[in-house]
């Protein structure tokens, strides 16, 4: 499945944040005999639709989406320098999909900053820069490589020169996926700045409501997403009963853990959705990239289902909802019977039929 990577300087609050994501792991409860590795969390993606849909088909049981995340160690300024960013590092981030930026914006002058000062803009530029260093220097080592296998070969021409326009547009400072680069003919170079970021910043609990700040920060990184949290109140809120967090929740001024918001924008950023199956004994979320189709879609609860493939029974939630049970939605002409074209959209609620 997509991961998300987690990356930032020392100090900004990475581990905090990680072990409160760990804390909140969705595996535990749902997946029994998942094996739970140290650096992965997996987090449920909220979604008030299951609760609804449970709430119809008398549903025991609620399995969201998930997102995970992984976290990979430290960046420091210099670091694809020398010694370079370390192989176990550029094996994770390669791994990931997405990489999510913590920044620091607290001020605690007990917590040292690796640069002397908080300065969320310099601390961004900082990993950047080391991000694209270590593109340029893949590129630079693979670029000779791919001339000489050109010549023989129009298809590695292809890449040849793809690399070489990654290669100027990185001279520039930007990263490929902000530039807009065609990234797939990219592909087996495993570029770091091809992936979609996100940024986190860690805020002071007291600033998190401070609308100012929110549009500086979002305004820093657009038009990637942006959330705000404080990681220290995040990681004591999975540790408290529902009540309470609730109680800490509303006394920062706010209505959702920032976990929670982690968790919906990382999805968005990798790109996913989701379509909902609903019976007595679950009501449960499944990711889809956008734009899956119905057997591809049906894949993902079993291979079974795609290879088996004959169609599917399609309602979207907002008509599921207005019925008000299955039997009505399909007296009202609502449920649709979908074939193998058929393109999945966000919500719909889905009775696969299929041969074993
Ligand atoms: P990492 O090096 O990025 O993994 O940072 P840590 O999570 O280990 O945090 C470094 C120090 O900053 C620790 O002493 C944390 O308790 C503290 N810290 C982390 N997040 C916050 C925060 O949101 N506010 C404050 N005041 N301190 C924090």
């Amino acid at each position: 499945s997509l991961t998300i990577g987690i990356v930032g300087l020392p100090n900004v609050g990475k581990s905090t944040l990680f072990n409160a994501l760990t804390k909140n792991d969705v595996l535990a409860a749902n997946y029994p005999f998942a094996t739970i590795e140290p650096n992965i969390g997996v987090v449920g993606v909220p979604d008030p639709r299951l609760q609804r849909l449970a709430d119809v088909f008398g549903s025991q049981k609620i399995i969201p989406a998930t997102v995970s995340f992984v976290d990979i160690a430290g960046i420091v300024r210099g670091a694809s320098e020398g010694q370079g960013l370390g192989n176990k590092f550029l094996a994770n981030i390669r791994e990931s999909d997405a990489i999510c930026q913590v920044i620091r914006v607290f001020t605690d002058p007990d917590v040292v900053h690796v640069e002397g000062k908080v300065s969320p803009r310099d601390d961004i530029e900082t990993i950047n820069t080391e991000l694209v260093l270590a593109d340029l220097q893949t590129l630079e080592k693979a670029i000779p490589r791919l001339e000489k296998e050109s010549r023989k070969d129009k298809e590695r021409a292809v890449l040849h020169k793809a690399a070489v326009a990654a290669s100027e547009v990185l001279n520039t400072g930007q990263t490929l996926f902000a530039a807009g680069v065609d990234t797939e003919p990219l592909r087996e170079l495993s570029l770091l700045t091809t992936k979609p970021f996100l940024y986190v910043f860690n805020v002071d609990a007291d600033e998190l409501a401070n609308e100012s700040l929110i549009t500086e920060l979002r305004e820093l990184v657009a038009p990637a997403e942006a959330i705000l949290l404080d990681a220290k109140t995040e990681s004591e809120l999975v540790e408290l009963p529902a009540e309470e967090a609730a109680e800490l929740l509303e006394s920062i001024g706010q209505n959702e853990p920032g976990l929670d918001q982690l968790a919906k924008v990382g999805f968005r950023t990798l790109g996913l959705q989701t379509y909902l199956t609903a019976g007595p004994k679950e009501s449960r979320a499944w990711t889809i990239p956008v734009g899956a189709t119905a057997p591809q879609a049906a894949g993902v609860i079993h291979t079974d289902f795609q290879r088996g493939f004959i169609k599917a029974e399609v309602v979207s939630f907002d008509h599921l909802m207005e019925a008000g049970s299955m039997a009505e939605a399909k007296s009202k002409g609502w449920v649709r019977i979908e074939g193998k074209e058929y393109v999945m959209a966000d919500g719909d609620v889905v009775e696969f039929r299929f041969n074993v």
